[in-house]
């Protein structure tokens, strides 16, 4: 019998990459923190009729890709193709609506959605997503946007750019919308299938299409800005002059859309040129209609959600981050010697030293390659002759330098050794 692989569209973090994780969860939680942004943790699945109201099911996500099933008690589940609406959905079955004035939130973890493997896509996907509920703010469009771009700088990341449009309020779709089918209908033909169906239903997602003659035919339709309202207008300006304020370059890109009612204002997307078809690190948004769509009050609110895996690709091509290395590699033969090597590894540890203890029981030679191998700074040897006499060699495996010391002032030196440690390094 073969081994079980992996089911397709998801992968294994193994320990030589993980630390590109913790190294991303860090900083964001380091970045965000600062701005008094906190965590929030909800479930990974939701009842289905969440997503079909807080996502729509005229999307791709809702319609085509989700992981929904019936358990046991037949009720309709679905794992989290994102993380929005589940933390809108906490946000009021909780009443953090009612604590006043304004949430900020942030949470990562996985997604799914039933989508075609491939490189920077996945079916389970890891996000780092943020929400800030109560202002309508431009400012706030800016706060998040600044945050997002401070994430991704601080990591090291180059290339980005940042592409910024407005939708306008639900009355200024309203009027776009009749312009883009008028603008369609004599090119229909001509369109894609899935722009075809979108034509009276969601003309706007028709600007999204990824086919060659239909962004062609995108290239001159009608530009959203000139259908914005003097209110929407104002917003966009602001946003924008507070973006430049910043020193945060933007580029304006009119089919950059979110066809859904909930969505206003602001949309963003983080793109890197390093990265190819899949080059969207960070997309956000204003969704001020969402929270009363799934049922609470009316309040305005602002996100965004970065792609871990996509950022990982990146940050690999960039930086070296090596896994842990030992600071003790602990070596010992003998069934006396191999007990007092398991203490002295506990107490070290205690004392904050990263220790390896060797629990192979092969012989010293072999020991001693897998102490050169592990990175240690320096090695503790103890055979019969040192557990008989209660002591411990210590080599500096740079130098090979070793001296015999008794175990007792091996713990009453921890201080010293320590800075010696981070001398040798
Ligand atoms: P795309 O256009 O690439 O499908 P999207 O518009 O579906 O992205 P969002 O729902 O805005 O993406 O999610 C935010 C981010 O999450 C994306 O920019 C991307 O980095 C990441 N992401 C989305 N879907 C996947 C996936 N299937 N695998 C890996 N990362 C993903
Ligand atoms: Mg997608």
């Amino acid at each position: 019998m073969g081994i079980i692989q992996t089911a397709p569209g998801t992968r294994d973090v193994l320990p030589a990459e993980v630390g590109y994780w913790q190294y991303v969860e860090t900083v964001t939680k380091e970045i965000l923190g600062r701005a008094m942004y906190q965590e929030i943790r909800a479930p990974i699945f939701e009842q289905t009729s969440l997503f079909e109201r807080g996502i729509g099911e005229a999307t791709d996500v809702v319609g085509k890709e989700m992981y929904t099933f019936k358990d046991r008690g037949n009720r309709f589940l679905t794992l989290r193709p994102e993380g929005t609406a589940g933390v809108v959905r906490a946000f009021l079955q909780n009443n953090l609506c009612t604590i006043g004035g304004i949430q900020k939130l942030w949470y990562k973890g996985p997604m799914f959605r039933y989508e075609r493997p491939q490189a920077g896509r996945q079916r389970q996907f890891n996000q780092i997503g943020l929400e800030l509920f109560g202002s309508g703010e431009p400012r706030a469009d800016v706060e998040v946007i600044a945050l997002a771009t401070d994430i991704l700088k601080t990591l090291g990341l180059q290339n980005l750019k940042l592409d910024l449009n407005s939708v306008g309020n639900r009355n200024d779709r309203q009027n776009y919308r009749e312009a883009l089918i008028n603008y369609f209908l004599p090119y229909k033909d001509e369109l894609d299938s899935d722009s075809r169906d979108r034509l009276e239903r969601n003309p706007l997602r028709i600007l999204d299409s990824k086919n060659e003659r239909t962004k062609e035919i995108n290239q001159n339709a009608p530009n959203i800005i000139e259908y914005l309202g003097d209110e929407s207008r104002k917003h966009f300006d602001q946003v924008q002059q507070l973006l430049t304020d910043l020193n945060i370059n933007y580029l304006l890109n009119p089919c950059l859309v979110r066809g859904l009612d909930y969505y206003t204002h602001t949309a963003f997307e983080i793109q890197s040129e390093d990265l190819g078809a899949q080059a969207t690190v960070c997309g956000g948004g204003r969704y001020d209609n969402l929270v009363a769509e799934l049922g609470g009050p009316n309040i305005p609110a602002i996100g965004w959600a970065i792609g871990m895996e996509r950022l990982i690709i990146l940050l690999k091509k960039i930086k070296d981050i090596p896994s842990t290395s030992p600071d003790f590699y602990i070596v010992s033969k003998g069934k006396k010697s191999e007990g007092q090597a398991l203490i002295i590894a506990q107490k070290l540890r205690r004392e904050g030293l990263t220790i390896e203890l060797d629990l192979s029981g092969s012989a010293f030679g072999k020991q001693f390659k897998r102490a050169d191998r592990s990175g240690a700074i320096a090695c503790l040897i103890l055979g019969d002759i040192e557990a008989e006499t209660q002591t411990v060699q210590l080599k500096w495996l740079a130098s090979k330098k070793q001296i015999l010391l008794t175990q007792e002032k091996l713990m009453s030196q921890v201080g010293e050794l320590k800075e010696q440690l981070a001398r040798h390094v």
